[in-house]
């Protein structure tokens, strides 16, 4: 399997070099050539499989034979071990057709640690092999940061470096983060927005000549490992509820795509997913997008649920591909347009395929905070912010519909205790493994937004130097 840019003016590249490389060279963002599908009895014969196992094989098709299969399987195994759960993706059903999917078993307890414990693994694999060194950077409105400081911390090849927006996440996913004292991690919080992080990072990986100084590569939701990781939970949720022979439908709670983009790619592969519903907090550009067919950029709101704080989603770049009939050249001229006039608009043809998959729906606070004690007096389960919206947005849609919804939970209920206790009444406890996090020592440095700045602080720390060291 061979990857293309969504730009369509990037080399294409096998699974190792997408993996070392994150963002395409021409600002793109690398999608397979073409989708792997299986069949109804393919499906089958992975019913029932321990999840890491899964995981190796429904990841199989998209490594292209470019990690061995008895290498990657260890690293499956490796990865899920750690969770806190045996199930690792146990599945509660909390109504007569709605599940939630508990994503939070990971070490730093949200769905991000899913992608991220393959991928920090496979990076470590890849540049062993290639005697090489990289520098991730990365922007984080929560969850991605401490997920892939996890995944990083310690490796020898790897030094990370993780922007959040200052004073907009909260003190558990700060903490996750800062209290990671490890050399090769550095924290930097930003004088900015989360969509600022993000283009501050995007503006690291265009320019070309810092790129190759520092081996510069990203383990954001833009790489494509990731995706495919995240595919896994899809299929496993599907089969437990009986695909092939059954459909289901996924509510997930959205901000960068990415997520909701892999269930999309499983849809693709041949699972039997009837639609995906898109599910944001005030900050509704996609939700507008899905009903309108325009994407008009706004003012990022913070929310109760910052992870979702976004106005431009990333991944929704890799379904844009697809709606352009993957024309890269006509996708790149509306997305440079979209870049200067804030706009990107859809005709009605292409937006009758995205509303074939997608629904929408968005929550504001109020809604967001009802919910989530709705459901604890409903069902006993206490929902974190994220996974509120999401659970809002299956209720929504679910009972026109027919078919089981499986809504994503996306984070611990620990990681947001002023929420929960503002819906509930009382704190949720953290795990036992992170329960002295308010005692540990925490380290970051904070510098504004400014892209010049950022470049200087990542020169005089990256170990990466150039030429044969690097890998991307
Ligand atoms: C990352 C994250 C999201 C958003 O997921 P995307 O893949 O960026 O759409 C939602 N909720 C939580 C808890 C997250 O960590």
């Amino acid at each position: 399997m061979r990857y293309i840019s969504t730009r369509g003016e990037a080399p294409e590249l096998e699974f190792d070099d997408v993996l070392l490389a994150g963002l395409a060279r021409d600002g793109g963002l690398y999608v397979p050539d073409s989708w792997p599908r299986l069949g109804p009895e393919d499906w089958r014969a992975l019913r029932g499989l321990p999840y890491a196992e899964l995981a190796a094989k429904v990841m199989a098709p998209f490594l292209g034979g470019r990690v061995a299969e008895a290498d990657f399987a260890r690293m499956t195994a490796e990865a899920y071990a750690g969770f806190g759960h045996k199930a690792v993706a146990p599945l509660k059903q909390i109504d007569a057709a709605l599940w939630l999917m508990e994503l939070f078993h990971g070490p730093t307890l949200a769905f991000k640690d899913f992608a991220l414990q393959i991928v920090g693994r496979l990076f470590d694999h890849v540049l062993a092999k290639r005697e090489a060194r990289v520098t991730i950077v990365g922007a984080t409105s929560g969850d991605t940061g401490s997920a892939a400081i996890e995944a990083c911390r310690d490796r020898a090849r790897i030094d990370i470096f993780m922007l959040h927006p200052h004073g907009r996440v909260s003190d558990v996913q700060r903490r996750q983060m800062t209290t990671v004292l490890s050399a090769n991690v550095h924290n930097i919080a930003i004088d900015g927005s989360f969509d600022d992080c993000q283009d501050l990072v995007k503006g690291l990986f265009n320019d070309l000549a810092f790129r190759d100084r520092v081996g510069l590569s990203a383990v954001n939701s833009i790489n494509w490992a990731r995706i495919a990781a995240q595919i896994v939970y899809y299929v496993h949720a599907a089969l437990a509820l009986g695909a092939p022979d059954r459909k289901v439908a996924f509510s997930v709670p959205t901000g960068n795509f990415g997520n909701i983009y892999a269930g999309y790619a499983a849809r693709a592969m041949g699972l039997p997913i009837d639609f995906l519903i898109c599910a944001s907090n005030r900050n509704d550009i996609l939700t507008r997008f899905f009903q309108t067919g325009e994407m008009r950029i706004g003012k990022v709101e913070p929310s109760l649920s910052p992870s979702m704080d976004i106005q431009v989603s990333s991944n929704a770049e890799r379904l844009l591909f697809d709606l352009y009939d993957r024309d890269g050249r006509a996708l790149a001229a509306a997305m440079r347009e979209f870049r200067s006039s804030g706009l990107l608009a859809l005709g009605p043809n292409l937006m009758q395929r995205a509303r074939d998959v997608f629904v929408a729906r968005h929550f504001d606070d109020a809604e967001t905070v009802a919910t989530m004690r709705d459901e604890y007096r409903l069902s006993g389960e206490v929902l974190d912010p994220h996974s509120a919206v999401g659970v809002a947005a299956a209720r929504a849609v679910a009972h026109t519909s027919g078919v089981p919804v499986v809504a994503l939970g996306a984070a611990h209920p620990a990681k947001f205790p002023d929420a929960v206790e503002k819906a509930i009444g009382k704190r949720p406890e953290l795990p036992a493994r992170l329960a002295d996090l308010y005692q540990r020592e925490e380290r970051c440095m904070r510098l504004p937004n400014d892209l010049a700045a950022l470049g200087e602080f990542i020169l005089a720390r990256a170990r990466a130097r150039g030429g044969k060291k690097t890998a991307a």
